[in-house]
């Protein structure tokens, strides 16, 4: 199917993905029309190797040789300088293209059958939490396109960290599993962290849209480990003082503080205070537990922003908008 331009959702270790040739601008255009994205936001190329990689990339620099030679295959996409064979469809008219080596075997499989890099955005809905089950992949896309290979739930649960290697310094454009601190130990030093402002153009074009919202609008709990379940009880009494019927996103040991507090269908549990591996791999399907209930409004307790917790409060704050409540 991917030979001959059409699309395959398939896992990875960070979420599914909407795969194409990605050397294939037509192939190309049906993921933008597929998933109802901007066209001016670019797909990261999935190869199986590097051999493939240099059919993509003009150059591979030295520092991304470094982050690749660390942690590829893995949760990392490094930014170089594009190939002309590399369509501009692909990288949103820029001149360089993101590539990544997935570490999930059915993913490298399917790149090494089709033998050609392959273009994948997640498999969700333009805006949608990202998928991270081969059924959140069936919610969004049934009858839109003709295949999707189930490899279980992913392993990470967030996508990509994605590192700009064109530069003189390395610069996260996206925060994901392979930490900041991960990069500055094999790189030294790192660009300061991104700061988006309304009025530049962004530096990762993608980061500028709505992202993985779910469908009742969500609002963040920032409150101190003593606090969070006070804080929980007061915004959910406000919300259904107010007619609304809110479902809450805690750790374990939240939702037992709050018990009774809302219906247990109404809580969605992402794991132990702390464990923010748990937290990323659960984070989409708790997000999308509710599209089929009857919460009116979402709250999430936020986690520690360090870590693996800069990735998992990046698509935290994006989910919610920007609506975030604090409680000292
Ligand atoms: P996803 O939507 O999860 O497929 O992530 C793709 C994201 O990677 C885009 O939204 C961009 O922010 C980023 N990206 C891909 N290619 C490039 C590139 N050449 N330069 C900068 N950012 C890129
Ligand atoms: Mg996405």
């Amino acid at each position: 199917m991917i030979r001959s331009g059409g699309l395959v959702a398939f896992p990875t270790e960070t979420v599914y993905g909407l795969g194409a040739n990605g050397l294939d601008a037509e192939a190309c255009a049906k993921i933008y029309e597929t998933k109802g994205r901007p066209s001016d936001n670019p797909l990261i190329l999935h190869v199986a190797d590097y051999a493939m990689a240099k059919q993509a990339a003009a150059e591979i620099t030295p520092m991304a040789e470094r982050v690749l030679a660390a942690f590829a295959p893995g949760p990392v996409t490094v930014i170089l300088p594009k190939r002309d064979e590399v369509p501009s469809k692909v990288t949103g008219g820029l001149a360089t293209v993101g590539i990544r080596m997935p570490d999930n075997d059915v993913a490298r499989a399917l790149i090494r059958a089709a033998g050609t890099p392959i273009a994948a955005p997640s498999a969700n809905r333009s805006g949608r939490p990202s998928p991270t089950t081969a059924a959140a992949v069936f919610a969004d896309m049934d009858g839109k396109i003709p295949l999707i290979l189930d490899g279980g739930p992913c392993r990470f649960g967030v996508e990509s960290t994605i590192v700009d290697c064109t530069g003189e310094r390395a610069e996260i454009l996206r925060p994901g599993a392979v930490t900041r601190e991960m990069l500055a130990e094999v790189l030294g030093e790192l660009a300061p962290p991104l700061v988006f402002r309304e009025d530049e153009a962004p530096r990762a074009p993608g980061m500028k849209y709505v992202h993985y919202a779910p469908l009742a609008p969500l609002t963040l709990i920032d409150a101190p480990r003593g606090k969070i379940g006070a804080a929980f009880r007061a915004a959910v009494r406000e919300a259904t003082a107010e007619g609304k019927c809110p479902g809450v996103i805690v750790s374990k040991e939240t939702a037992e503080e709050i018990e009774s507090l809302v219906p247990p269908e109404h809580i969605a549990v992402t794991g132990s205070a702390g464990d923010l591996s748990a937290m990323a791999a659960n984070l989409y399907e708790a997000l999308r537990s509710f599209d089929d209930k009857a919460a009116t409004v979402l709250f999430a307790e936020t986690v520690e922003e360090a870590g693996l917790g800069v990735a998992v409060m990046n698509r935290l704050k994006k989910a919610a908008g920007g609506r975030i409540r604090f409680y000292n």
